[in-house]
């Protein structure tokens, strides 16, 4: 069920109830009313004629008379006279009496000084009266008829008055709520217009300050980042072709050259030599990718271990040297350690030990001197690691790209690569809760400074 709908409901239910229980209300209060007011009535009809009876010595047929000839005789008030033996000294009209009084009613009366009851539509009193130190029992009966129509028509009037203003509510709500989610509406539409080929679209906000306007705020901010992020799959993806193509060209241009002619055995050799370097080219590149996927998972699903820093960077040096012998890499620790937890990390063996083979190699290959030297360090919370060289440095202007994917510096052709290694570190770091930074300066060298929480 749509929200308005659900919203017009509830309000036009809890209105409908409210307004239900006045009117219940008004009308029960009138009932209540109309009766007492007609008990009192049949009381004064009763005191009168017996005042007119013994006060005024109004003979009884006279008054018999009256209440016969009364327009309609049938719905008068009927009044009987009785004494205190149960003899009747006064009725109106004996034929058409309208409540059988009894002896034990007549006792109930002496009794309660005045009974009040109702006898299916008919409305009775009775009392007891004084006069000259004689009491006598009156009662009086009749049927409120001009009271019940009054009331009646109070009923009708509440019921379509009740009819009416829910309808009108009806109306009004339905137009009030539409007027007040029509931005939703327009949200709905606009969103539902924005595919991969127009995520530049943005919604209209109205008013900033209102939830409406805060919602179509954060969907615009959701719409920034899922265009960022497309853009960067979007070069991620042409960036890949690229590194791709430019070995593999080489090698397919390499090998038809071969083709042409025959060819000595040596010229054979360095064509498969050339072709090797680019394949080996593209291992890397696959390597890289495949890992930057793996960092790219959520971190739940990756399997953390604890593992000690200086563990983790020898093994990381081996490999490194293992394929470039003519590398040095030296580890050390900046203090003394005392406790094991100061430089033990909860992480995933594989990707940290990618992570810093990517630093020692790119420390090692962007330096004459090819040497990249590592400090140990912690503080309270953080194990501390830098990898310094004193290499060629990284230009300012690279400083704030280095970390994209597939991004070289300016500084790229002293050394291959395919500008994965520093986006895979920091992603991989950042996995661990960690941060990645920089000093560099040209000529003078690049440190390299990890951190990461120890336990
Ligand atoms: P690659 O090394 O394959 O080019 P990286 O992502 O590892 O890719 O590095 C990106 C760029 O950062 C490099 O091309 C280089 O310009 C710069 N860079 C990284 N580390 C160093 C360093 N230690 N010294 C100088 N430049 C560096």
């Amino acid at each position: 069920m749509k929200i308005s709908v659900k919203l017009l409901l509830l309000y036009l239910g809890l209105f409908a109830a409210l307004l239900l229980a006045f009117a219940v209300f008004i009308y029960a209060y009138s009932a209540k009313n109309r009766k007492n007011q007609y008990y009192s009535h049949l009381k004064r009809e009763a005191i009168t004629k017996a005042n007119l009876l013994f006060d005024a010595k109004v003979p009884p047929q006279v008054l018999q008379l009256i209440y016969k000839s009364a327009p309609n005789a049938l719905f008068e008030e009927e009044v009987a006279i009785y004494d205190t033996s149960f003899n009747l000294l006064y009725h109106d009209a004996v034929q058409i009496d309208k409540v059988k009084e009894s002896r034990k009613m007549i006792d109930q009366i002496i009794q309660q000084k005045e009974i009040t009851f109702e006898q299916g539509s008919l409305q009775i009193v009775g009392l007891v009266y004084q006069h000259h130190h004689q009491t006598y029992i009156l009662t009086a009966a009749a049927n409120d008829n001009y009271g019940l129509m009054r009331l009646n028509e109070l009923k009708y009037a509440l019921m379509i008055s009740f009819i009416i203003i829910i309808s009108l509510t009806v109306i009004a709500g339905h137009y009030f709520v539409s007027r007040a989610l029509k931005p939703v509406k327009e949200i709905v539409n606009k969103v539902g217009q924005i595919t991969a080929t127009n995520l530049h679209n943005r919604i209209q906000v109205s008013n900033e300050k209102d939830e409406i306007g805060e919602l179509a705020n954060t969907f615009n901010h959701m719409l920034d980042r899922l265009e960022q992020s497309f853009d960067s799959q979007k070069s991620f993806v042409s960036n890949i072709s690229h590194e791709l193509r430019t070995p593999l060209a080489a090698i397919v241009g390499e090998l038809q050259l071969a083709l042409i002619k025959e060819r000595s055995i040596a010229q054979y050799q360095e064509v498969i030599a050339l072709s090797l370097n680019d394949a080996q080219r593209l291992v890397r590149l696959s390597n890289g990718l495949l890992d930057l996927a793996k960092a790219s998972y959520d971190q739940n699903t990756i399997g953390m271990k604890t593992l000690r820093a200086d563990e983790l960077l020898m093994d990381a040096r081996d490999s490194v040297l293992k394929i470039n012998n003519h590398y040095r890499v030296e580890v050390e620790f900046a203090s003394e350690i005392d406790r094991d937890e100061d430089i033990t990390v909860k992480g995933n063996e594989y990707l940290l030990k990618v992570a810093f083979i990517n630093l020692m190699e790119n420390a090692c290959k962007f330096s004459k001197n090819h040497q990249c030297a590592i400090t140990i360090n912690f503080n309270a919370n953080m194990l501390i690691l830098s990898f310094k060289d004193t290499g060629i440095g990284i230009p300012k202007k690279d400083i704030e790209h280095i970390f994209e994917p597939f991004y070289r510096g300016h500084n790229k052709d002293f050394s291959a690569g395919n500008g994965i290694g520093l986006s895979l570190s920091k992603k991989i770091i950042a996995l661990h809760q960690g941060n990645i930074t920089l000093q560099s300066e040209v000529n003078v060298g690049t440190i390299f400074q990890i951190e990461i929480p120890h336990l």
